[in-house]
């Protein structure tokens, strides 16, 4: 069967039409600056990249153009759309209501509405991908991938914070962590990679890319995650904070004269190693200020590596020992640099760095010595496959 797979944001829209038989990706792409002009850049597998600049005045109109330009004689990878057999659509946030998959029927996308308020940024436009989708393909079998499901294993004293109950039972305040398909995705394919079953290991994911978070993964279900009721909590990513003392806010919110909600931008968009460094959120830009001298870029990478392996040591302990920590995403990856930095710290854990098989970009690879107790690894994230098999696996 051949999935489309939808990734929707306010105003852009990522896809890719896999093959479910073969996984292969037949054709992807991107629409930017939807509903301000509009850019849809096509790339078919084996053909060339095309970029179109006509106007995208709404989600329907992106929908439209995506399914002319898998559908074009020209640029085209299937004859006709009565060949996508199903779409996934990731969505970001479904509540407690969602702990896996599920198929978007009416009732379902009334429910992941009612979720809106938990992700004001995001769900909302899953939604208006969901509905342009359906307007245009309509009978063709759709499902909602959340990347809060797999965490919703997480037992009560790794989820709830250290406020009044009542906001709990209220408003529903509790961490859900995200990036779930893609720590799914990669605790599954550690397991695999190592020939053993799920449930007879302790894995810690480290999907460090531009948003960053880590996973204690223990006998195949997540026990405990870095992200918290927004995607801002946990490590310094690349623009966002992570965790800090609260108190914080209101006293530089009376400091700087701005509002709470300005600060929270602030958190999201203009902190994190970026804030930190005044250079860049892009890892490749703070190793080259770096070792140019730039202290600022050079701290800001030592924090990110401390407060990774600071998480490993908290996720050891969450899960009494740890058999494997793998690394994703594009800085788990590709940065060999920071893969080595954060190795550093484990050395108590009896995790021992093989530094010539760390040299390794987008590879999956043990990178672990041989006698180091705890295996190390790159596990490369696929979310758009993983979205494509629950996908199948539900129609
Ligand atoms: P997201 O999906 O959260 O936008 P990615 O997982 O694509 O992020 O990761 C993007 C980040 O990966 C970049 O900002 C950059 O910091 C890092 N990165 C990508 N390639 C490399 C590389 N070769 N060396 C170091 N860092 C890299």
């Amino acid at each position: 069967m051949k999935v489309l797979v939808i990734n929707c944001g306010s105003s852009s829209l990522k896809y890719q039409l896999i093959d479910s038989e073969t996984e292969q990706v037949l054709a992807k792409g991107l629409c930017e600056r939807i509903g301000i002009d509009g850019r849809l850049t096509h790339r078919p597998t084996g053909k060339d990249k095309v970029v179109l600049e006509d106007p995208l005045p709404n989600h329907t109109a992106a929908v439209s153009a995506v399914l002319g330009q898998l559908t074009d004689p020209v640029n085209g990878v299937i004859a006709d759309l009565k060949e996508i057999g199903a779409v996934g659509h990731r969505i970001v946030h479904g509540g407690e209501k969602f702990a896996s998959s599920t198929v978007l029927t009416d009732e379902v996308v009334a429910e992941i509405e009612k979720c809106n308020d938990l992700a004001p940024l995001h769900n909302p436009a899953n939604l208006i991908g969901i509905n342009a989708c359906k307007e245009l393909m309509p009978g063709v079998p759709m499902v909602g991938v959340f990347d809060t499901a797999f965490h919703q294993t997480m037992p009560k004293k790794a989820f709830l914070y250290g406020l009044p109950y009542e906001y709990y039972e209220k408003h529903a305040v509790r961490r859900y962590g995200f990036h779930g398909t893609s720590h799914s995705f990669v605790s599954k394919r550690t397991a695999e990679i190592l020939g053993k079953k799920p449930e007879d290991l302790k894995i810690i994911v480290c999907h460090l890319g531009n948003g960053s978070s880590i996973s204690a993964v223990e006998g195949g279900k997540s026990v405990d995650t870095s992200m918290g009721f927004t995607p801002l909590e946990g490590l310094v990513m690349g623009t966002r904070s992570g965790d800090l003392d609260p108190a914080i806010l209101e006293y530089v919110c009376n400091k700087e004269g701005i509002t709470l909600s300005e600060m929270t931008t602030i958190l999201n968009k203009k902190s994190g190693v970026e804030g930190v460094s005044g250079v860049s959120s892009d890892f490749r830009d703070l190793g080259d200020a770096a070792a140019e001298g730039n202290e600022r870029a050079a701290v800001a990478l030592d924090m990110f590596a401390y407060r990774v392996a600071k998480y490993v040591g908290s996720y050891a302990a969450a899960m009494n020992g740890v058999d494997v920590i793998s690394f994703t995403a594009g800085i788990g990856e590709n940065d060999i640099t920071t893969r080595a930095r954060i190795m550093e710290y484990l050395g108590y854990l009896g995790c021992k760095l093989d530094a010539e098989k760390n040299n390794v970009r987008g590879e999956e690879r043990i990178i672990s010595t041989d006698d180091s107790k705890v295996i190390a690894m790159v596990v490369p994230t696929n979310e758009e496959l993983a979205i494509a098999r629950e996908t199948v696996a539900l129609v």
